[in-house]
């Protein structure tokens, strides 16, 4: 059990790793506690939920939008939700982002907190401050930079999450290790085993060195200006890939994360070596390392990035496993890594 404080530009928020969902009542005021709790995620564990009154999230992207918000104030009204009440999100990113969103902008901003009960929320979703909704097919178009004040990890959620949800999680603990921790590579590539198989000590250790990356990138940079954007690295190819395809978000990125390592190892900048190691821990996660067939379409879709500039686009690449760096490449260049992936 470990406590890991994050000073943010809205506030303190403080981690709770490896706890119980019962021991929400020694953080806030179980009277005023309301919690919004993903469909499944309800299904499964009702019973560590009871006691508290519940707002039900239906899964899904299509769910991530105004509409779901506005559902949740109407039943902030019912409950009398107020600056003194604690809401808490419980769920996956999507529950998260939602509740979060929610939270700020009900009265101008109440208390909020999250439980967690994936492992990408868990490592990811949860922290940074980022929440909100997708708006006519914009992901994440509307919403609000703001910290929960607290979030309750209770790593007994992740036994009912499916493999292949699971996976979503894994490509950003090891996003997190290559672009901030390379001790955190080099311990994965001997614990994936242990991980994969969900020990709840492993997996501890795991989320706790992955998150401080991601505090320690947010620290810096709370807005995105600048450090914060070494978080996409694998996602430029990855979203392309993500709405060229059926691949799922960590699949995705999985496959950016080779293409980024690669056009890294074309600028000389990572060892052929290491290329193959993150080959290899990937693959020990079920995660794919090539580009389905439709490639074209994926680099339609990259021509069409809105970070682009010209004909550069601004690109995460490694120096070594550990450690990122953001330069512009151009999209001749990643053609011909992206040609080599198929
Ligand atoms: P998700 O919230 O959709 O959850 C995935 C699926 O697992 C859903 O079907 C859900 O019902 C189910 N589920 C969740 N917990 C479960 C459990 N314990 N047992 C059984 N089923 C469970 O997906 P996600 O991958 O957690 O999050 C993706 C979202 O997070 C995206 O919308 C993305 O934009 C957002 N995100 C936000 C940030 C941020 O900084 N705010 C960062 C990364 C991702
Ligand atoms: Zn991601």
């Amino acid at each position: 059990m470990k406590t890991i404080e994050f000073s943010g530009k809205t506030g303190i928020c403080k981690i709770l790793l490896g706890r119980s969902f019962s021991e929400l009542g020694d953080f806030c005021a179980v009277d005023r506690a309301v919690l919004v709790v993903d469909e499944n995620v309800f299904r499964h564990h009702e019973k560590k939920l009871a006691g508290y009154p519940v707002i039900i999230v239906e899964p899904g992207e299509k769910n991530k939008c105004l509409a779901t918000v506005d559902r949740i104030y109407e039943r902030f009204l019912d409950l009398n939700v107020d600056r003194s009440s604690m809401v808490i999100g419980v769920g996956g990113g999507i529950t998260c982002d939602i509740t979060g969103f929610a939270a700020s902008t009900f009265m101008r901003g109440i208390p909020f907190a999250f439980a967690p009960t994936t492992l990408l929320a868990l490592v990811d979703a949860s922290v940074g401050g980022k929440n909100g909704v997708n708006y006519h097919g914009y992901k994440n178009l509307v919403g609000t930079f703001n910290q929960p004040g607290l979030v309750l990890t209770d790593f007994s959620f992740l036994g009912t999450l499916p493999h292949e949800e699971l996976k979503n999680g894994f490509a950003e603990v090891v996003k997190h290790a290559l672009i901030g921790n390379g001790p955190l590579f080099d311990h994965l590539e001997e614990e994936w085993r242990a991980v994969t198989s969900l020990d709840y000590g492993k997996i501890e250790e795991v989320v706790s060195h992955s998150l401080a990356v991601k505090i320690g990138i947010v620290s810096l940079d709370e807005t995105e200006k600048g450090e914060r954007r070494k978080l996409n690295f694998g996602h430029t190819v990855g979203h392309a890939i993500e709405k060229a395809t059926g691949y799922s978000h960590g699949e995705a990125v999985s496959v950016g994360m080779v293409a980024a390592a690669k056009l890294s190892e074309l600028k000389g900048t990572l060892g052929t070596d290491d290329v193959n190691r993150i080959e290899r821990l990937l693959r020990g996660f079920h995660l794919p390392t090539r580009l389905p067939e439709d490639k074209e379409a994926i680099i339609e879709a990259l021509s069409r990035d809105k970070k682009r500039e010209g004909d550069d686009i601004h690109f995460v690449l490694l120096e070594g496993i550990g450690r990122a760096t953001i330069e512009r490449i151009t999209i001749a260049e990643l053609r011909e890594v992206l040609r080599d992936l198929c």
